[in-house]
Formats: C-alpha cells, sequence, structure tokens
C-alpha cells in the first residue's frame, strides 16, 4: 500500500495479542496509519469505548484539505471527514464504502484522550 498523504510504500506492523493479531500499514515518512474496518476498535486494549461504535458527525473539509482516496476499495471513494459529536477532539477520514480509517500522526493520541473523556463523563452524574 502507498501512503495517502505522501506515496512512500506503507510499512506493515503487527498489533495486538496472540487472541486478535491485527495487521495495520504505517507510513514510514509521515507516521500516517491505515485501518481496516474494525482494526481501530481492535488497536488498544485500554480504549474505554468501541471507538468505532462511538456516534460520527461530518465535517465539512476545508480548501486546505487534500481529498484522500481509500487504498482499499476498486473504485477509490473519496474519504469523509468525520468528528465525535460528543467530544469533537479530533477529525478523523474514514471510507463511506469499507469503513476504513486513515490516521495521521497524533490522531491516535487524540483517539485515546477522547476515550478517556468517555471515561470520565460515565463516572461523573449526568447533571452535572
Ligand atoms: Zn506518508
Ligand atoms: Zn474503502
Amino acid at each position: 500500500m502507498q501512503c495517502l498523504r505522501c506515496g512512500a510504500v506503507m510499512d506493515i506492523q503487527i498489533k495486538g495479542d496472540a487472541g486478535e493479531v491485527i495487521e495495520i500499514d504505517v507510513c514510514p515518512e509521515c507516521s500516517g496509519t491505515w485501518l481496516d474496518a474494525r482494526e481501530l476498535a481492535k488497536l488498544d486494549d485500554n480504549f474505554f469505548v468501541d471507538v468505532e461504535e462511538i456516534d460520527f458527525e461530518n465535517v465539512q473539509p476545508t480548501t486546505m484539505d487534500a481529498e484522500l482516496t481509500c487504498p482499499r476499495c476498486w473504485d477509490t471513494p473519496v474519504l469523509r471527514k468525520v468528528r465525535p459529536s460528543v467530544h469533537p477532539v479530533v477529525v478523523l477520514d474514514t471510507c463511506p464504502t469499507c469503513h476504513g480509517f486513515w490516521l495521521d500522526r497524533g490522531e491516535m493520541d487524540k483517539i485515546r484522550q477522547l476515550s478517556d473523556k468517555l471515561l470520565i463523563a460515565s463516572l461523573l452524574p449526568l447533571d452535572e
């Protein structure tokens, strides 16, 4: 696979434990990562939530945004920009067809923050 951002050939990294091993594609140049559907949820056992079950809303791309196309789908649909509707700490690119995710460098950390926020929110009384 070639990097969606910079065109470099991506490395395959093995993640997860013996029970659920996943192979993710990581760019050695820009650290961008492609995750197929369900790989995002499996990537980190510490996620409080199933990241792919979060409600996402569409974000209008700005003219600064490069158009990314899906590396998996034969008709290469353009990735949609989405953000979580409750804690919009991160904007992600996702394929409307195969539901894979593209993460730029640092976006994984933001997803962890999101998971932590949702965990904290779950511990607080609803009428804060
Ligand atoms: Zn790259
Ligand atoms: Zn796709």
